[in-house]
C-alpha cells in the first residue's frame, strides 16, 4: 500500500514555493529520481515543474508541450522534463534516447506520463494536482524506497 499525503495550497506562490522545497529535499540525494506530474490540463503539472527546476539554478524553464522534453543540465544534475501530452506512440521516446535519460544523478519530471507507458521509467512519487481558482491540493504517493524517503521529508 503506497503512502499518500495530501497539501492544500492556497496560490500559484505558495505551489511554487512547495516545488523548491521538494526540490531541497531531492537534492539531498544522488539516485535516480522519476516523478509522475498529473491533473487536467491548467492544473500546475507546468508550473510546478519550474518551481522545481529553478531550485537548481536554471532560470528560464519552458513547457516542453511541443519538444516533449527539455532537459538541464550542469555539473550537479541532470533534469528531464517531459510532456507527452503530444505524444502518438511510446516509440518516439526511445527514439530521443530515453534511456539515457535515467540513473544516478538523474531527476525526470514528466507530466501526462500514461502516454509514454511502457518507454517511461516506473515512478518513484506521483503528484496529483486538482483544484480551481488560485487553490490547488496536491495528492503525493510514493512507490519506492527513495519517493517514501522524498515523501517523509515533506511532512511538517
Ligand atoms: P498544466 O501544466 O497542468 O497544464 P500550467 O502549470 O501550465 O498547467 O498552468 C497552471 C495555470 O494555473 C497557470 O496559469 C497558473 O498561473 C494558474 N494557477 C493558479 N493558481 C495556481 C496554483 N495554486 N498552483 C499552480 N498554478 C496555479
Ligand atoms: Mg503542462
Amino acid at each position: 500500500m503506497a503512502i499518500i499525503l495530501n497539501f492544500v495550497l492556497a496560490s500559484e506562490k505558495e505551489t511554487t514555493q512547495f516545488s523548491q522545497r521538494l526540490a531541497q529535499s531531492a537534492k539531498k540525494n544522488n539516485d535516480a529520481l522519476v516523478i509522475y506530474l498529473e491533473g487536467d490540463l491548467g492544473a500546475g503539472k507546468t508550473t510546478f515543474a519550474r518551481g522545481f527546476i529553478q531550485t537548481f539554478g536554471f532560470d528560464r524553464v519552458k513547457s516542453p508541450t511541443y519538444a516533449l522534453v527539455e532537459s538541464y543540465q550542469n555539473d550537479d544534475i541532470n533534469i528531464h522534463h517531459f510532456d507527452c501530452y503530444r505524444l502518438s506512440d511510446p516509440e518516439e521516446l526511445e527514439y530521443i534516447g530515453i534511456r539515457e535519460y535515467s540513473g544516478p544523478g538523474h531527476i525526470q519530471l514528466i507530466e501526462w506520463a500514461e502516454l509514454g507507458k511502457g518507454a517511461i521509467e516506473p515512478a518513484d512519487m506521483i503528484i496529483k494536482i486538482s483544484g480551481e481558482d488560485q487553490a490547488r491540493t496536491l495528492s503525493i504517493s510514493a512507490h519506492s524506497k527513495i519517493g517514501e524517503s522524498l515523501l517523509n521529508s515533506l511532512k511538517v
